[in-house]
């Protein structure tokens, strides 16, 4: 196979996988963490010593124009979204394996030495 036939195909793999995904409609960013509180009532558990705090609660956060947004979600809540934060996470992964394969073709036919690599959480490596 010439490696124009392979990058083809790699990129066909891709673009079913992200058509797919798109076709679902469900595709939510953000991030989800656990988090506990505290309430500023005296004398609540959550104060005591030691402290009980209040939760866990799971908070979806995201930004937007560069605020970031928070909403608290019902543990089915984040059961019946956990699946949309999943399709976002692989969609940034299929765009970054995109743009790897993307720049791996300009560097060979600009004959650019590589520089940092960071996709596909790699670890940055300055090929010099
Ligand atoms: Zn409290």
């Amino acid at each position: 196979m010439s490696p124009d036939q392979a990058l083809r195909d790699q990129a066909s793999q891709i673009a079913s996988e992200l058509s797919r995904l798109a076709r679902t409609a469900k595709v939510l960013p953000g991030s989800i963490q656990q988090r506990l509180t505290r309430c500023g009532r005296p004398g609540c558990a959550c104060q005591a010593d030691p402290p009980r705090p209040h939760g866990p609660y799971w908070q979806w956060t995201r930004k937007v124009a560069g605020k970031t947004l928070t909403r608290r979600l019902t543990p089915e809540q984040l059961e019946r979204y956990r699946p949309w934060f999943e399709n976002m996470r692989r969609l940034r992964e299929l765009v970054g394996e995109l743009e790897a394969l993307s720049l791996q073709q300009a560097e060979h036919s600009e004959g650019w030495e590589s520089e940092s690599v960071s996709v596909l959480g790699r670890s940055k490596r300055h090929e010099r």
